[in-house]
């Protein structure tokens, strides 16, 4: 954790503040600072995984751990009927932070294909 020089890391080492709705051993969710919908939640794994693409063997069971984590926190929030999970892996597909994270958004209508 220590050596993660991300906005997350920070948030995970306590040095900057973060409105936390769900914490276990693996992974911690928070709301994201901009909102792009009525709920915008963030979920990240404590261990430093850049993208999703750099997940190795090793990391099966956080990311599985991470998707059960996703139905309890949209049952927590009483959203588990309708939200959408997005993963922008890379920065031509808008990722802007290099630690993985999964964006859980509700509230509103959604489009598809998303843009
Ligand atoms: P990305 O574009 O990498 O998929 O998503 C990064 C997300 O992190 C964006 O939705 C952005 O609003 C959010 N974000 C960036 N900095 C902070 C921060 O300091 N605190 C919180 N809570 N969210 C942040």
């Amino acid at each position: 954790m220590e050596d993660n020089p991300t906005v997350f890391g920070q948030i995970l080492r306590g040095e900057i503040p973060a409105d936390v709705i769900y914490e276990d051993d693996l992974c911690l969710a928070f709301k994201d600072i901009s909102p792009k919908a009525p709920t915008h939640i963030l979920l990240i794994p404590k261990k430093l995984i850049p993208k999703l693409s750099d997940a190795k063997e090793q990391d099966q069971e956080l990311l599985g751990h991470m998707m059960v984590a996703v139905g309890k926190i949209t049952k927590m929030l009483g959203i588990e009927d309708t939200f959408r999970l997005v993963i922008n892996n890379g920065a031509k597909a808008q990722q802007t932070v290099f630690h993985l994270h999964m964006h859980i958004l509700s509230g509103r209508a959604f489009n598809w294909p998303p843009g």
